[in-house]
């Protein structure tokens, strides 16, 4: 069977309506091949004694956490055969950005993966060429990235979910239909050196300006920090391109060869061009002013993501921000068949040949009810359950979801929070998606007073009686790139508020002294970027990359700690108010 054998010879409508036609029977096949595939394995024999049968599994094949499948997968790592855990070979393994609970990990992953991101990133395109007309002609700037691949005892490469894609032959030999074109040669894509990489991207996007009708990222956090890039590069690109010469220091001889095809002759007149819209005061606008064809933008918005929308609008001008899919380094699951509805109402119909998808109900006290794809309930909260081609079985994604609707009879899901995220200094809980919210709110406060908030994160600090919240942050003005002085007050009515947001347990022990007063850290600007190189030095990916909105390791606290210029609290005696 060819590589390709997933899509037919183009990519065809019907596809997606038969797939999202006939999910019970789609799902039902695909376990029976995963089971069949795999009930020999080591894991699963004592479950299933060989039988692929359905209730056997559901009733014997236990649900899963990295935890409980970390021993079978070092085992392999280590050399053992792929048959501990899975009946095909594994060929590499994915490292996820990890960042979130603090802790890297590695998934088995095979072909069947990778087929699997293919018909994603094939489909996603597909549906938004539905409903955006005239793309096929212009270019796509995407920063895409790879990631220094290492490789285990065994000696199977070990990298990021997409940096295994992009350097496998699915990438490499793609066929014509597979996307627009990028304005990046794929050397650019392949350089693993992250600065070397972004610079290029940038390069390459403005000098052929004219023809980039969509601009992406895999997440706006990285396209917010694109731009940042930008306006420290601006004017090295423009010299750049002033003299038809690159810039010394991109020495990835590949990256270099190509780039400099592209960058071509001197060309004072874009140069002049690029540098009279980049010295502007303000860089509102800045997307549509740089690429003025631009139709759309393509980055996932949803989730923790949200935070960065309103910067995303402020420098796009709020040309259509497009979540198109839900992934991860365990499976894919969805596409936004919506790719114009606002980022806010976003949903992912799960495409049933991806992986076989359960789904545990959340909040659902002491009894555990666990349903398949076709009998989720309208308005639930589910935590997914993924059994996939290369290894894992019923296993806790621990991303919460839920279902918002139907497309055909695939479920729609908006993606809610991550599950596991909390902080809590002493007996209250609060998860990433409250703080979010709460720090949206304190968010309108600064807003008003015309400075953004780049990034954020959090830390539970517990050195001192009461431990309190402290949330790191790093803003920036509107109109003069930086900020000329913080307000004092407004960043105290802002710790107000963010306390004010969170809920009834919070304010309780707020209030009786048991959690001592919320403190915002204000960091240097560039402070966020050095957190991301921390973690892309543990090997975390660029492309993947997410702030985690929680921080628990030492070392990156102490990254931030070192840019600390301002520290503000709540005022002791507005905690009177709580809960009043
Ligand atoms: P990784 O395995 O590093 O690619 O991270 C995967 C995780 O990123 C998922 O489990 C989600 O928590 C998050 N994620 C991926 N896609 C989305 C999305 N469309 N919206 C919100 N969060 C997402």
């Amino acid at each position: 069977m060819s590589m390709w054998s997933a899509l037919s010879d183009k990519l065809d409508e019907k596809v997606l309506e038969d797939l999202t036609s006939n999910v019970k029977q789609t799902q039902d096949n695909l376990l029976e091949e995963i089971l069949t595939l795999n009930a020999n394995t080591e894991y699963l024999r004592p479950f299933l004694h060989g039988s692929s049968d359905k209730d056997t599994f559901k009733k014997n094949v236990p649900v899963t956490t990295y935890e409980d499948m970390k021993l079978f997968i070092d085992r392999i790592a280590n050399g053992e055969p792929f048959d501990v855990i899975s009946g095909t070979p594994i060929t590499g393994f994915s490292l996820s950005s990890g960042t979130s609970g603090g802790k890297r990990k590695m998934f088995p992953c095979n072909n069947k993966y990778l087929e699997n991101l293919n018909f994603i990133y094939c489909y996603r395109s597909f549906v938004i060429s539905k409903y955006i007309d005239g793309l096929e002609h212009g270019k796509g700037m995407v920063f895409n990235f790879c990631v220094p691949e290492h490789t285990t005892p065994s000696g199977i490469p070990v990298s990021a979910a997409t940096t295994l894609f992009f350097k496998s032959d699915y990438f490499k030999n793609r066929p014509p239909y597979w996307h627009w074109s990028f304005t990046s040669p794929d050397e650019v894509i392949l350089c693993s050196d992250n600065k070397q990489s972004l610079y290029c991207h940038l390069l390459c996007g403005i000098v052929q300006r004219d023809e980039v009708v969509k601009v992406g990222t895999a997440f706006v956090s990285t396209l917010v920090r694109v731009i940042t890039f930008l306006e420290k590069h601006w004017e090295e690109i423009c010299t750049n391109i002033r003299y038809g010469r690159l810039s010394e220091w991109i020495t990835d001889i590949s990256c270099r060869d190509s780039v400099s095809k592209i960058l071509g002759e001197p060309n004072p007149e874009l140069a002049d061009l690029i540098e009279n819209q980049c010295k502007q005061k303000s860089w509102e606008g800045i997307i549509p002013r740089l690429w003025p064809k631009t139709k759309f933008i393509e980055s996932i918005a949803t989730g923790q993501m949200a935070q960065h929308i309103p910067t995303l609008e402020f420098y796009s001008n709020k040309l259509p921000l497009i979540s198109s899919s839900y992934v991860s380094s365990e499976t894919m699951f969805g596409i936004n068949m919506n790719p114009l509805c606002k980022p806010q109402d976003v949903s992912y119909t799960f495409l049933p040949n991806m992986s076989y998808f359960e789904f545990l109900l959340v909040d659902a006290g002491d009894e555990v009810e666990i349903v398949d794809l076709v009998d989720v309930k309208l308005g639930c909260h589910y935590e997914p359950l993924v059994t996939n081609h290369s290894g894992l079985h019923r296993y806790k994604m621990g991303d919460i979801v839920q279902v918002t609707g139907f497309y055909n009879s695939a479920p729609q899901f908006r993606f809610a929070r991550r599950g596991n995220l909390i902080l809590s200094v002493h007996m209250e809980i609060t998860t990433d998606q409250v703080l979010l919210n709460a720090v949206t709110h304190a968010k309108m406060v600064l807003e008003s007073s015309d400075v953004m908030l780049m990034d954020f994160t959090s830390y539970a600090d517990i050195s001192t009686t009461p431990g309190h919240y402290v949330l790191y942050w790093e803003l920036k003005g509107k109109y003069n790139n930086s900020i000329a002085e913080i307000d004092n007050k407004v960043l105290v009515e802002c710790c107000y508020v963010v306390e004010e947001s969170l809920d009834n347990f919070y304010k309780e022990y707020r209030k009786n002294g048991s959690i001592g007063a919320l403190e915002i850290r204000v960091v240097q600007q560039g402070t966020f970027d050095s957190l991301m190189e921390f973690f892309i030095t543990q090997g975390a990916s660029s492309t993947q990359y997410k702030t985690p909105i929680c921080i628990k390791s030492t070392e990156a606290i102490a990254i931030l700690e070192e840019k600390v210029h301002a520290r503000f609290f709540t005022d002791e005696s507005l905690s009177l108010n709580f809960l009043s």
